[in-house]
Order: C-alpha cells, then structure tokens, then sequence
C-alpha cells in the first residue's frame, strides 16, 4: 500500500491568521470587520487573492457568499465544502470564523502541493454576515442559502445609519450575480472557534475528538482517484495535526458550530 505523508503547514496557515487580523486590528490585540464594511470588504479581497492564488474559482453568490472551488475528477458529484465567517463582532477576536476560513484554505494549499487530485470537487465558503451586529438576522448569508430566510427579505435589512444590506454589498463589490442555494454538497465542515461558555453551561462536549470524528465522517466521501483509496484517514491526520498543534499552543476551545 502506498503511504502518502500529507500535512497541513502550520506556519503558513497561522500566518494567513495573522495577516487578516491585520484588517480592522483593534489596540486590545482583537479584530473589528463588521459584516459588509469596507474593512469586510478589504478582508474579502485579501482572502479571494489567496483563493486565486491557490488556482481556485471564486464565486459570489446573490446575498455575498463566496464560494472558492477546486475542481474534482468527477466535476457532476456535489462538492465537499468547508468554511465559515470573516466578519466579526465590534470587539472580535482573531479566529472566531476566520479559522475555519483559513483551515479550508489550508487543507486547499495542502492539495496542492501534494498534487492530490479528489474525485469531489471542494469548495471553500465564506458566509455573509454571520454574526449579525450590523445587520439583523445573524447567519443571513448561510440562513438564505439554506431557505431559512428570502433572499428579498435579507437584502432589504438597514443598518442604524440606513443603509441596507443590498447597498452595502455594491458598495464593496460582493453583490455577486450567482443564485443562492438551489444546489447540494456532499457534506459540510466547518471548523470553528466558540467564545461563550453556552455550550459548555449546556453540558455540550467540547472536544478535539468530536470535531475530528466529525472532519473524518464529512471528508469520508472524498478519493485520490490515482490510488482509489479512501482519504479519510490522510484527513483525519492533517486534522488531527491542525487541530492539536493549533489548540495547545492557542488554548481556544474548538468545536464543530453546525
Ligand atoms: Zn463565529
């Protein structure tokens, strides 16, 4: 059996970290880049360069997603995708959202360089507005993707200045034309950094394992055609490398949000 030694770069990943907490730096060490603003929208451009860079399509949907996708061998299967959120709270930290971002980035980098080919495409997604302090409801991005919300309706929301969620995705160029939703993955991962202690009061485990269980169960589906093996142990390992490195030298709580 050909064994294949694939792992994520872990300097590279912390510093895309870094370098997108760079835009909206508050004194105290946190990240402000309010959902649509134009530090949303410099954030947006940062990360789509990388996308390219990494010779990923970019798409913008109708209410802002973006989706960055890496074609597989079979092009007609739904694509595994992996993201989260880049807009913060008003007093946010570095990695809530922008983790599981930078992760999906990363494991598409780690592709890359391995000359790994999938069968699924992947595909990694950023959420408009999740966390929902300018505009309201939060998970709006993701909410109409999923048919929670009309699209009509989430483009209509004002911020307290009066401006809506419509204009403020011309205003940074991420009204995109693609429709949202109407299709499906063949899972979903995300990677998220959790910063209130409700699931914890809630008696919700909170561990490495269960998100790594969960990125082996979701990734499962996904083959190196070259070798026709599964890949979800070469997964399991770069998340389990990711995930370890990451939560000892960070002590953030991981878990998996959806
Ligand atoms: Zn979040």
């Amino acid at each position: 059996m050909t064994m294949l030694n694939v792992q994520v770069n872990r300097d590279r990943l912390w510093q895309s970290l870094m370098d997108l907490a760079r835009i909206g730096a508050t004194e105290k060490g946190g990240v402000r880049r309010l959902a649509l603003s134009e530090l949303d929208g410099e954030g947006r451009a940062l990360v789509c360069r990388w996308f390219r860079e990494a010779g990923l399509e970019v798409t913008v949907d109708r209410i802002g997603n973006i989706f960055a996708r890496r074609e597989g061998a079979d092009p007609s299967l739904p694509p595994i995708v992996s993201g989260s959120h880049i807009d913060t709270q008003p007093s946010g930290g570095k990695f809530d959202g922008n983790y599981g971002v930078m992760a999906a980035l990363e494991v598409a980098r780690t592709l890359n360089e391995a000359q790994l080919r999938t069968r699924a495409p992947y595909e990694v997604a950023i959420w408009t507005n999740e966390e929902g302090t300018r505009f309201t409801p939060v998970m709006m991005g993701s909410g109409v993707f999923a048919g929670a919300f009309e699209l009509e309706y989430a483009l209509a929301q004002r911020d307290l200045d009066g401006c809506s969620v419509q204009e403020a995705l011309q205003r940074i160029g991420y009204a995109g034309d693609a429709q949202v939703g109407g299709r499906s993955f063949g899972a979903y991962y995300e990677a998220h950094i959790e910063q209130g202690p409700v699931l914890e009061e809630m008696g919700v485990p909170i561990t490495n394992t269960t998100m790594l269980g969960s990125l082996i169960k979701a990734t499962g589906i996904v083959n190196i055609e070259s070798l026709g093996e599964p890949i979800q142990n070469r997964f399991g390992k770069i998340a389990q490398k990711n995930v370890n490195a990451y939560t000892r030298s960070h002590k953030e709580t991981t878990i998996i949000k959806k």
